[in-house]
């Protein structure tokens, strides 16, 4: 073979995903896994039996429809209209997609050519780098800062160029648990229509919103027809191994995302779109108790952090706390996290990983609290050692 890489230069650099590095970390090492953001409990015992219905009832057990089986179609359709007053047509306005990573990946792959410009939050969730960069397109960074992580809207209004092509939006945001207020948004989609601009926005956090509410930016005037609104079942039911996944945006938006995704996967899960047709009508209790054990959660495990002398900055939403360990007289994020197993039996997520600017991310670390209430305690206490 000749010198050339194996490995496309699109994706030199990429390696294994830092959820790959440290959840097989916690496993080798037996620590506390508040790494990557899965539950350590499943979800509703109902819609799991709806699963397993499917399968032995020979629903979706061969290929199912490419848009996704009608019932699913419908339900994502009334769960918009439901929580965010948005209505899409089943039929034509929506997609689902193997959960959202796929649903990211086919609308980046379908809208843009190699060269575009994409504006989005650092830290980034790794899978957007990850498509843009097959995409053949340029990442350009808008730094969340500590402590606040807001988006400076100004840097924003200087980072549009003429090749910038479209605005990668993800509220509620993983890592920093920042939820995009009405106004914040407001501004964002002032710039789309005055650049005349795309929007993709991952909104799998939707449910998890502990500070405010999470406001769709779909919904603000001029955007329907610009925006690809993604999110997934994964957090919301907690079943993240299921990957079902959905994106809800205009026809012709939806069909250009169908034409890359029907090459991905063609299509995926067909039993369990089932299942999530039925978790998406839960009643509303069952929406508001997750939100309230989360928080619960997060509290916990936050004051744990301060108590073991970390900086935590706390989070509006998602299943993540980021800290600063600064503090604790550390200051290399990476370094921290790969010893954090040997030192006291707890996985972390090293927030620089998720930046160009690897000098605004390089003491942070992610947490994620996810988890049963007596495992949060149990690394609080094992942090303390710190
Ligand atoms: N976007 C963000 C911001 C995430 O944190 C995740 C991880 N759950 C995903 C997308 C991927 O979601 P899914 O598991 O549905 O593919
Ligand atoms: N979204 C999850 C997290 O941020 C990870 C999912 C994955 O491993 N790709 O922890």
């Amino acid at each position: 073979m000749d010198a050339r890489p194996l490995l496309n230069r699109r994706l030199e650099g990429l390696g294994t995903t830092i959820f790959a590095e440290m959840s097989a970390l916690a496993t080798a090492t037996g620590s506390i896994n508040l790494g990557q953001g899965f539950p350590d409990t499943d979800g509703p015992r109902e819609i799991a039996e709806a699963a397993a219905r499917a399968v032995l009832d020979g629903h979706g057990n061969q290929y199912p429809p490419g848009p996704g089986i009608p019932e699913l179609r419908t339900a994502v359709a009334e769960h918009q209209q439901r929580f965010h007053g948005l209505a899409y047509d089943p039929d034509t306005e929506v997609l689902v997609t193997a959960g959202a990573t796929e649903a990211i990946a086919a609308a980046l792959l379908a809208l843009l050519e190699p060269g575009d410009e994409v504006i989005a939050f650092e830290p980034f969730y790794d899978s957007y780098a990850a498509c843009i960069a097959m995409a053949g397109a340029v990442r350009v960074p808008l730094t969340l800062r500590a402590p606040s992580f807001r988006p400076d809207l100004d840097e924003l209004r200087a980072l549009i160029t003429p090749r910038t092509r479209l605005l990668l939006i993800n509220t509620p945001h993983n890592p920093t648990g920042t939820v995009l207020t009405p106004e914040e948004l407001a501004a964002i989609a002032a710039l789309a229509v005055e650049h005349d601009l795309l929007v993709v926005a991952d909104e799998v956090y939707e449910h998890l919103v502990y500070t405010g509410a999470h406001h769709p930016i779909a919904a603000l005037p001029g955007m329907r027809e610009r925006t690809v609104s993604i999110s997934s079942a994964g957090k919301t039911f907690s079943f993240t191994g299921w990957k079902v996944g959905w994106v809800t945006a205009s026809p012709d938006l939806v069909a250009a995302v169908r034409t890359a995704k029907q090459y991905l996967t063609y299509v995926s899960a067909g039993p369990f779109q089932y299942a999530v047709a039925e978790a998406l009508r839960l009643p509303d209790a069952y929406f508001d108790t997750l939100r309230a054990d989360l928080l619960r959660k997060r509290d916990l495990l936050a004051d744990g952090l301060a108590a073991a002398g970390f900086r935590v900055f706390n989070p509006e939403g998602t299943y993540f706390v980021t800290t600063d360990i600064t503090p604790l007289g550390e200051k290399d994020g990476l370094e921290f996290c790969r010893s954090l197993p040997a030192r006291c039996g707890v996985v972390a997520i090293p927030n620089v990983v998720f930046y160009d600017d690897t000098e605004a991310g390089r003491s942070l670390v992610r947490f994620a609290f996810c988890k049963r209430d007596d495992v949060l305690a149990e690394a609080a206490a094992r942090l303390q050692r710190l």
